[in-house]
């Protein structure tokens, strides 16, 4: 038997997801916040453009996603590193701070990757609690130690939904010193409407330890080509270059990564119809007695404790597959409206049984 590394044994095995479908064959995909939409012609168009190429290697230097990256958001080129899929990016940071004894502080519950990648990349995982469903950002500045190397801060909060605003986000970052790097995960920030959450982009200009980790998987619709990018001062961006994988992202994905920033306003007016259905699933779910935080990314976060894994079966008798966190609650996607109305009426009748 090889030797592996100890900490492989306290890390899950994969479990594949399987679908739900129900009896009368309707099936409902909203635990991964995906994009409800197929892809626009205009990027299927770019993505088989760029299969007649495959067999050459992909730029690896990405130079014409960097280039409209940087034109799109009015950053130099320098500032912008690029994975496949934005958790690859957030691997590459670990990467980038990960030796023996560094520690990473995050809010908890939050992003499933970070403990997962932490504990890869062999740093130490401090762990903040959520205070009312929404980062501690006081709480996570108290934790910072000479140690600490790295803080996430996901904005909204994946699973929960809820977001930091902007005074508590500077006093935050004002208290943070220089030598650790702060990332805003702001993978839904295309569904952000509270006009009091800043951008990201507007935090880092003048902090060179801010770091804006964004995704392409979420608002762009390309989930199932891995496109995430990182947008920093220059030595942070090139840090991360240097851990990148030589060729991770494929031809086609940079095609179609390009393409999409191209549609943008496109799928800027489908982001803009799952924040009408957002709303109109949270009134409903109030509206049949359940708490939900107000959400600002294409998700709901229902707080059910021991009843989560029951209520998730129940939106399986329907077809409808939601993200369950066992004794804690259930994530559910913002998908198309006959997707949200199934996920509606099996909350309704977990209610009433
Ligand atoms: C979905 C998600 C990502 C994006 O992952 P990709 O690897 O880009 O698909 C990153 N951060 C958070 C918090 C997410 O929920």
């Amino acid at each position: 038997m090889p030797r592996f590394r100890p900490i492989l044994d306290e890390l899950p095995a994969y479990r594949a997801g399987k679908a739900v479908v129900s009896a009368d064959g309707r099936s409902f995909k909203l635990s991964s916040n995906e994009s409800p939409y197929d892809p626009l012609p205009s990027v299927v168009e770019a993505i088989a453009a760029a299969a007649r190429d495959v067999n050459r290697y992909p730029d690896p230097a990405c130079v014409a996603l960097t280039e409209a990256l940087a034109e799109r958001f009015a950053v130099p080129q320098e500032h912008i590193a690029l994975g496949a899929g934005s958790v690859t990016v957030a691997q590459e940071l670990f990467e980038t701070v990960g030796e023996p004894g560094a520690e990473v502080i995050y809010a908890w519950r939050s992003f499933e990757a970070y403990p997962l990648l932490a504990d890869l990349a062999g740093v130490t995982s401090v762990r903040v609690p959520l205070e009312e469903e929404t980062h501690d950002l006081s709480a996570m500045a108290a934790a910072i130690t000479p140690s600490t190397r790295m803080i996430f801060v996901c904005n909204p909060n994946n699973p929960t939904g809820t977001v930091n605003r902007a005074a508590e986000l500077t006093a935050f970052l004002d208290r943070v010193p220089e030598d650790v790097l702060v990332v805003l995960d702001e993978a839904y920030r295309e569904y952000v409407r509270d006009a009091d959450v800043p951008d990201g982009l507007s935090l880092y200009a003048d902090r060179p330890n801010v770091a804006v980790l964004r995704t392409f998987s979420k608002a762009y619709g390309l989930a199932g080509l891995r496109v995430g990018y990182l947008i920093a001062h220059a030595p942070v961006a090139s840090a991360v270059r240097k851990t990148m994988m030589p060729f991770a992202i494929n031809s086609i994905a940079q095609a179609a990564a390009v393409a999409s920033l191209r549609a943008e306003d496109e799928l800027l007016e489908r982001v803009e119809t799952v924040v009408k259905e957002r709303a109109r699933v949270r009134e409903a779910l109030l509206g049949q007695g359940w708490e939900v935080p107000p959400t600002e990314a294409n998700f709901v976060w229902l707080r059910l404790g021991e009843r989560t894994v029951e209520f998730a079966e129940r939106c399986a008798v329907d077809g409808v597959a939601v993200r369950p966190f066992a004794a804690e609650g259930a994530r559910v996607s913002i998908g198309s409206p006959d997707a949200n109305d199934a996920f509606l009426a099996a909350a309704e009748a977990f209610r009433k049984e």
